[in-house]
């Protein structure tokens, strides 16, 4: 009786095997049945990769967008402190002689009236010379 117990019945692993069988069968066939364009999973995930790469190529535009703007800034900044080191290089220095750096600074003043003041037209020039008699020569 004891023994019994241990005996699989022949009928009960029949039908374990043809149940077995039976589920390989429905997984060959959802397999192969499988269409990509018609399952609503495919379909899904395929939605969502396709906005994955648009968010994607979208941050990426955005990034070169703002890369050149800070390299535009750099750039900028780059320019102001060069031009704010030109400027102090011709700064007189504290070492110089006192009445050298106001010679130094009128110099350079006349200099650059003289280079923002345009060209008299002869009409002008004229005007000048008559309005200036001590400009003209020993009449
Ligand atoms: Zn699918």
């Amino acid at each position: 009786m004891h023994e019994v117990n241990h005996i699989v019945p022949g009928q009960l692993v029949n039908r374990l095997r043809l149940k077995n069988l039976q589920k390989s069968m429905e997984q060959l066939v959802e397999t192969e049945m499988h269409q990509p364009s018609q399952c609503s999973g495919c379909e899904n995930k395929r939605a969502q990769l396709a906005e994955d790469a648009f968010l994607r190529r979208k941050r990426t535009i955005l990034e070169g967008v703002l890369l050149q703007e800070k390299l535009k800034d750099h750039l900028c900044t780059q320019d102001a402190l060069l031009i704010i080191g030109k400027m102090h290089q011709r700064l007189p220095k504290l070492s110089d002689d006192p009445r050298d750096i106001w010679r130094k600074l009128k110099e350079r003043a006349l200099q650059a009236e003289g280079m923002a003041l345009p060209e008299p037209s002869p009409k002008q020039k004229k005007h000048i010379s008559s309005r200036a008699p001590a400009l003209s020569h020993g009449e």
